[in-house]
C-alpha cells in the first residue's frame, strides 16, 4: 500500500490458524439512517463491511460486530438500539445475527463464550456507555475481553479517538479490515499518485466546518472549485452583496487570505460567477439565474448558476484526479439540484479516464439519487474522516493499526 500508511496490519494477511475459529471483534460503522418506523433507510454502510464479515465467516470465526448509532451521549436511548441494523444485516447475509442488549458485562461475555464458529453477534450501541467517547481504558478493556482479535473496519469513525476505534488496540492484536484498507488505498492514490491535474470540488453548507481542508486542498490541488452554501462567504469576501444567502461573517478574513494564497500559488480557484437564487428557502419560491454582481438584498443563493456550471465542467474535463465533498446547492429541492447533478453527471461521464473520489453523506446521497454511484472510482464511507485524511491529519483509528 502506497503512502504513509503502507505499514498497516491487515486482516487479509491473517491466514490459517492465525485466524481460523478465533473470536474476532470488529468495529464497523453501522451508523445508518433510520426512518420514522425505525427501519434502516439506507444500508450502504452495512454492505460496505460485507467483505470483512464474509472473510471472517469463511475462516470459521466467531464474528462479534460493534458500532455506534446516532448520538445517545452515554445513556440508553430506545430509538437508537441496534435491533433494526441486526435485522437489515440478517436480510443481507441470509443468516442469523444474534443481537445483544449491551456491549459489555458478564451476561454479554457468557453468551459470546458459548458461541460456535460461524455465528455472528451484533453488540448494542457502543455510545450507550460514556466510556466509548471518553476512550476510557476500563471500557476498552471490557470490550477487548470478549475476543482474541480486533479488526477495525470503521473508516467513517477513524478520525475519533474512542474506546472502540483507538483504546481497544492496546489490549488486542489489531488489524485493518477490508473496507478500512480499501478506503486508505483509494485516498492514498488520490493524494500521492502523480496523475495531474488534481481538482478538488468543495461544497456543503459552511466554511467553518471545512476551513483546514480548504487550506490544505488549495496547497495540494491544482484547482479548487467552490460551490454550495460556503460559496457566499467567499462572494461576500470579494465585496459583493449576497442578500439572505447563508454566510459566516467570522470567516471573511480566512476566505480573503485563502483567495490571495491561491493567487500567489498560481492555482485555479473558482468562486461562482453566477448563482441560482430564490426569495424564500423553499422549492416553490420564484427563482432565477443572476450574476454575482447582481445579487440583491431579498435574494437567497441556492445553487451555482449556469455559467459557473460550464466553467466548472471545463476544469473538470481537463483533470485526471478529482476529490469531491459537499453538494453545490440545496440539492434536496429539485429546483436547486441542477448544479450538483450536472457536475455529478460530468464526473461520471469521465469514468475510466479520471480517478474520482467522493466523500460526505449528502454528496453521496445526491449521487445515489442519480444512480451514478458506480461511475465514481471510490465512494468514501467517511465524510469527516476522508476530509481529515486528505488534509494530511493523523487519524487515531488508523494510527493504532500500524505494525
Ligand atoms: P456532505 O454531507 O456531503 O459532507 P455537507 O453536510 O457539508 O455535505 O453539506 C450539505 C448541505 O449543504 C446540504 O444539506 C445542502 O442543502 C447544503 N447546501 C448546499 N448549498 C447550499 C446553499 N446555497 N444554501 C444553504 N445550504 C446549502
Ligand atoms: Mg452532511
Amino acid at each position: 500500500m502506497k503512502g504513509k500508511y503502507q505499514s498497516l496490519s491487515l486482516l487479509e494477511d491473517l491466514k490459517g490458524n492465525e485466524i481460523e475459529k478465533k473470536r474476532v471483534l470488529v468495529r464497523v460503522d453501522f451508523n445508518v439512517p433510520l426512518d420514522e418506523k425505525l427501519n434502516v433507510k439506507d444500508d450502504t454502510r452495512i454492505r460496505a463491511s460485507l467483505d470483512t464479515i464474509k472473510y471472517l465467516l469463511s475462516n470459521n470465526c466467531i464474528v462479534i460486530l460493534m458500532s455506534h448509532l446516532g448520538r445517545p451521549k452515554g445513556h440508553v436511548e430506545e430509538k437508537l438500539r441496534m435491533d433494526p441494523v441486526a435485522l437489515s444485516l440478517e436480510n443481507i447475509l441470509q443468516r442469523r445475527v444474534i443481537k445483544l442488549d449491551d456491549c459489555i458485562g458478564e451476561d454479554v461475555q457468557k453468551i459470546i463464550f458459548k458461541l460456535n464458529p460461524g455465528e455472528i453477534v451484533l453488540l448494542e450501541n457502543l455510545r450507550f456507555h460514556q466510556g466509548e467517547e471518553d476512550n476510557d481504558p476500563v471500557f476498552s478493556q471490557q470490550l477487548a475481553s470478549l475476543a482474541d482479535i480486533y479488526v477495525d473496519d470503521a473508516f467513517g469513525a477513524a478520525h475519533r479517538a474512542h474506546a472502540s476505534t483507538a483504546g481497544i488496540a492496546s489490549y488486542l492484536p489489531a488489524y485493518a479490515g477490508f473496507l478500512m484498507a480499501q478506503e486508505i488505498k483509494s485516498l492514498n492514490r488520490l493524494m500521492f499518485h502523480s496523475d495531474r491535474p488534481f481538482i478538488s470540488i468543495i461544497g456543503g453548507a459552511k466554511v467553518s466546518s471545512k476551513i483546514e481542508i480548504l487550506d490544505r486542498l488549495t496547497e495540494i490541488s491544482d484547482g479548487v472549485l467552490i460551490g454550495g452554501g460556503m460559496a457566499y462567504t467567499f462572494i461576500a469576501a470579494q465585496g459583493f452583496e449576497i442578500g439572505k444567502s447563508i454566510y459566516e461573517e467570522d470567516q471573511i478574513k480566512f476566505c480573503k487570505e485563502l483567495m490571495e494564497k491561491a493567487k500567489i500559488m498560481e492555482k485555479v480557484f473558482l468562486i461562482p460567477e453566477d448563482v441560482n437564487i430564490a426569495f424564500e428557502f423553499t422549492q416553490d419560491s420564484d427563482s432565477f439565474n443572476v450574476s454575482k454582481e447582481k445579487i440583491e438584498k431579498n435574494m437567497i443563493g441556492m445553487d451555482i448558476g449556469n455559467r459557473t456550471i460550464e466553467s466548472f465542467k471545463k476544469v473538470i474535463s481537463n483533470s485526471k484526479k478529482i476529490f469531491w465533498n459537499g453538494p453545490l446547492g440545496v440539492f434536496e429541492m429539485d429546483k436547486f439540484a441542477k448544479g450538483t447533478n450536472e457536475i455529478a453527471r460530468q464526473i461520471a461521464s469521465l469514468h475510466g479516464k479520471v480517478f474520482s473520489v467522493v466523500g460526505g453523506g449528502d454528496s453521496i446521497a445526491a449521487i445515489n439519487k442519480l444512480g451514478l454511484i458506480n461511475k465514481f472510482s471510490h465512494i468514501s464511507t467517511g465524510g469527516g474522516a476522508s476530509l481529515e485524511y486528505v488534509a494530511g491529519r493523523n487519524l487515531p483509528g488508523i494510527e493504532v493499526l500500524k505494525k
